[in-house]
């Protein structure tokens, strides 16, 4: 059998959590089986070289942050092999060059476009367990690249895909999928099961336990993921594409801070102007989620509200800004302290007065939403950042989501 098993950066925090980690890689490799584990940086160490590119410039370009990002994986990886060989295990690290995880040239939020297997295979069929840098590729200029912050969840479900794995562990420091984040809401459930569509909402929506691409791999080459806690041996969440347990209607709620409001106000109200908008903002490649256009005033004016990526917001205001003329507005608003909660779940559409029932336990607590967008499987309305947990936790016992 053939396992791929990847650890996030708080499981391989210090060297007892590299050793707590080396023990677990080493019994499945005890029992016969051949081992991929894929690792990402120690604990905060991405954050803390963010933190040092920023000291140094603040501008610093996205290909240059790459060439320190990956740093952080790679030396994960060298300690791992460390720690496995000391234990008497046969292993060897290697890094995206080295196996030649070939991305698309985005830096910071590169995409997984092929994935060389011969070196990997070639180290497995040697006897060893082979340990892998995650969040990083290559591009066509043969620079590091990497996968956007949890990337490292992609690169283990892409492995198992290419590698034709038997299974795909993702080990962290929760025991699996919660119907919220437990760190807010403690009465929080397990989840059994979740199907790719629903785990994708989630993880797309804030929950961060998977990487959204990761999700979305998982289910287009049919890689059925386990969740769950590298410090304990309880079951964790299956994630695949039917369920076998009872369907819920909601599976959870989940918080993202990581928005920005801006609101463009005084466009002229007319056919096009939303197009002009909101087409400049997709040259550029920026993903603008809800939406929201006040009617129209004082004859012939209206504004347009919108949330992209908090990271996003100094690109689109400066690039509204240039296109002052030709857009025709009077002034741009920012509100960055914004969190978006929202409700997924595979029964939103098909029940009646589910959205009611989110506002309701939102004015409940005296809350005010400041914009709102609902789909086929979720809910999701803006809130002021300082009520995100109060929210969360409202929402959530108002549809009885909790132990
Ligand atoms: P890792 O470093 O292992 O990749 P992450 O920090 O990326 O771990 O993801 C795990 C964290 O995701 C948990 O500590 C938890 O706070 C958060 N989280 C958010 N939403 C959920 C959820 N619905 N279920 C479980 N964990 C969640
Ligand atoms: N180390 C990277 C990050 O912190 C990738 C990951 O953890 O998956 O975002
Ligand atoms: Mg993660």
């Amino acid at each position: 059998m053939l396992v791929v098993k990847k650890f996030g950066g708080s499981s391989v925090a210090d060297k007892e959590r590299i050793f707590n980690v080396a023990e677990r890689v080493r019994e499945e490799y005890h029992a016969g089986n051949e081992v991929v584990v894929v690792l990402s940086a120690m604990g905060k160490t991405t954050n803390e070289l963010i933190e040092q590119a920023r000291n140094i410039n603040p501008r610093a370009s996205r290909r240059e942050l790459d060439m320190l990002l990956t740093c952080g994986e790679q030396m994960s990886v060298a300690l791992m092999a460390m720690a496995l060989q000391s234990m008497g295990v046969p292993a060897i690290s290697l890094n995206a060059w080295q196996v030649a995880m070939h991305t698309s040239s985005a830096y910071g939020n590169a995409r997984l476009k092929k994935i060389d297997t011969e070196r990997i295979q070639a180290e497995l069929e040697s006897g060893k367990v082979v340990v892998i840098t995650g969040f990083q590729g290559i591009n066509k200029y043969d620079d590091y690249t990497t996968l956007g912050r949890g990337g490292s969840d992609t690169t283990a479900v892409a492995l198992a895909a290419v590698l034709h794995a038997d299974a795909c562990e993702i080990y962290t420091d929760v025991e699996g999928v919660y119907t919220a984040d437990p760190r807010i809401v403690p009465n929080a459930r397990k989840l059994e099961e979740i199907t790719y569509d629903e785990m994708l909402e989630m993880a797309s929506l804030g929950a961060k336990v998977l990487h959204n691409r990761s999700v979305e791999l998982a289910k287009k080459y049919g890689v059925q993921l386990v969740v769950c806690s590298s410090l304990t041996r309880a079951p964790g969440t299956v994630v695949k594409e039917v369920v076998n347990v009872e369907k819920m209607l909601v599976s959870g709620v989940a918080v993202d801070k990581n928005v920005s409001r801006i609101a463009v106000m005084g466009l002229n109200d007319v056919p096009g102007t939303a197009f002009k908008l909101f087409n400049l903002i997709y040259q550029k490649k920026i993903n603008v989620d809800l939406i929201v256009q006040s009617v129209g005033y004082s004859g012939d004016k209206k504004d347009i509200a919108f949330t992209v990526a908090a990271d996003r917001v100094e690109e689109v205001v400066s690039l509204l800004e240039q296109n002052k003329e030709r857009l025709q507005f009077s002034s741009v608003e920012v509100s960055s302290d914004v969190a978006k909660i929202s409700l997924v779940g595979s029964g939103i559409m098909s029940t009646p007065g589910m959205a009611s029932k989110m506002f309701e336990a939102l004015y409940d607590a005296g809350i005010n939403t400041r914009m709102i967008s609902t789909s086929e499987i979720k809910i999701s309305v803006l809130v002021d950042e300082r009520y995100a947990e109060k929210a969360m936790l409202a929402v959530h016992d108002k549809f009885e989501l909790g132990d």
